[in-house]
């Protein structure tokens, strides 16, 4: 079993405290988390305090060789991170193989790419000329959540790198592995001292210690609402930049014109990838009343036949979810559905060999006669569970859509091109897929609206973020 470190100046430091880091698919501990806090928050912010003014003052050409050396670095170590977030958060090793690993080294060399190519402004007016120069902020605060922990980690820290910022990690307490596995890509990749900081430890301590940490001039947030709540409750009064990623109840918009097999796979995609448990996932099936019957049951079929078991090996197509308490709190959700009145179909701990008949395993659930107020319909459950609702019209679809607080995506599935225009136009979402799903292209917007966030990560924005505009106006 590993003991990890914090990784601070450059270099590993012991805690006094640990956590125990749990694998879900076989409940064992696989690892000693150290439990950060404030004096451990602290030391890292002072270095990479310290280490900000070399690092800002480097051409961005080199800082984007760094970020480039890092892509190479998570390549080279591919199949064991694969291996490590699959054994961490309980994925299959496949799906990890597949997305995770190579979007962290997609979004390092993503943003290498970005400040090579970064430009600013200039305004003309007469008699005088006005430019403007973007600098990074300083020390900025990175915390993610446990989904998907080397994915999200490195959408935050390359732009941040990239852009000339210093950077503390928090990653979720949860999903240690990954974070630690980064830190030793980028000791590996010669980063100056400071410049890269990792603290582990809890949300309440270590996240909270840095979001509360006076020299922290920004804090980039993903994980569920209530925290972001919190975070932003903490941040707003030392007025840092802010951007939060947050919890998501996605509809997926099936017409009956629909290209019926696609919808189909989308749609059981979009519901139990990663086990649900992605912020972006179709957690209600909205479908036209004239297919309803017919699509339920091909969906339901599909769903019932995915591949549950092992993380580990190559058939697996759903895993466990993160934890036995996250468990607990789905199937709390499934009783609440039926209290409710819902049907449920699936839902229940698979039948399973040693190690795994010890893991926190669910099997897809469907629920079906749920009304669309209800408490199930209406709150981030993010596990394997999805409520079908049926609508008459493009205004009802529309309606049942936005009829909750959440707003960070939706898919529509429909041949006809006019009505997804008029529908992605009317969603109250931040990103819409017509026809797929959750298929990312590293330059767009990324990010929601209402209770699922505020701002936008993703191309130039992300490097915005991590920078502070200065006009400069000339006269002549
Ligand atoms: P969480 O909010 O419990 O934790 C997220 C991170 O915040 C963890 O590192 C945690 O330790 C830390 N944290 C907790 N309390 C804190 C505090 N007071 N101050 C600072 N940091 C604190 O979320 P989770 O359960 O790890 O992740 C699941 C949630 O994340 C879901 O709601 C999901 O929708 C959301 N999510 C959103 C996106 C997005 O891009 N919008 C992406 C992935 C996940």
């Amino acid at each position: 079993m590993r003991t990890l470190q914090h990784y601070i100046e450059g270099g590993w430091r012991d805690s006094i405290a640990h956590l125990d880091d749990v694998a879900p698919a076989t409940n064992r501990v696989i690892a000693r988390v150290p439990r950060g806090g404030v004096a451990e928050v602290d030391a890292a912010v002072v270095a990479a305090t310290r280490a900000f003014p070399a690092w800002s003052a480097l051409p961005a050409e080199k800082r984007a060789e760094y970020c480039d050396a890092i892509a190479a670095g998570i390549a080279a170590r591919a199949e064991e991170l694969a291996a490590l977030e699959s054994l961490d958060t309980g994925k299959p090793v496949a799906l990890a193989r597949i997305m995770d690993v190579p979007r962290a080294v997609a979004n390092f060399r993503f943003f290498a790419g970005a400040v090579r190519h970064a430009a600013t402004d200039c305004h003309e007016m007469p008699g005088a000329l006005n430019y403007t120069l973007r600098r990074p902020l300083g020390v900025v605060g990175l915390i993610t959540p446990w989904n998907l922990p080397l994915y999200l980690l490195t959408w935050k820290a390359a732009p941040a790198l990239a852009a000339g910022n210093t950077v503390v990690c928090k990653p979720s307490e949860l999903t240690p592995l990954t974070a630690s596995a980064l830190a030793e890509i980028v000791h590996e990749a010669e980063l100056p001292p400071g410049v890269f900081n990792l603290v582990h430890g809890l949300g309440g301590e270590a996240g909270q210690s840095l979001v509360e940490h006076p020299d922290v001039r920004a804090i980039s947030f993903t994980g569920g609402t209530a925290t972001g709540a919190r975070v932003a409750a903490t941040a707003a009064p030392q007025f840092k930049k802010l951007s939060l990623e947050l919890g998501g109840k996605n509809p997926t918009v099936v017409f009956a014109d629909c290209d019926f097999d696609a919808a189909v796979e989308g749609a059981v995609q979009a519901a139990f990838r990663n086990q649900g448990q992605i912020c972006l996932c179709g957690s209600r099936l909205l479908v036209e009343a004239s297919l309803q019957d017919r699509f339920i049951a091909a969906f339901t079929a599909r769903a019932r036949a995915l591949q549950i078991g092992d993380p580990a090996a190559d058939v697996t197509q759903l895993g466990a979810l993160v934890s036995h308490a996250h468990r607990d709190k789905v199937e709390g959700y499934l009783r609440l559905a039926r209290e409710e009145g819902g049907k449920v179909v699936g839902g229940e701990r698979p039948s399973l060999p040693p190690p795994f008949d010890a893991g926190a395993f669910l099997s897809p659930a469907i629920v079906t006669g749920l009304a669309p107020d209800c408490r199930t319909v209406q709150e981030e459950i993010f596990g394997p569970v999805v409520s079908v609702h049926a609508f008459r019209n493009d205004d009802e679809a529309i309606a049942l859509a936005n009829n909750v607080c959440y707003g960070l995506s939706a898919s529509v599935w429909t041949r006809d091109l006019a009505r997804a225009h008029r529908v992605a136009a009317a969603l109250e979402v931040g990103m819409v897929w017509v026809n797929t799903w959750l298929l990312r292209d590293l330059r767009v917007p990324f990010g929601g609206t209402k209770a699922s966030g505020v701002g936008r990560e993703g191309g130039f924005r992300s490097l915005d973020f991590f920078t502070e505009e200065r006009n400069v106006c000339i006269k002549f």
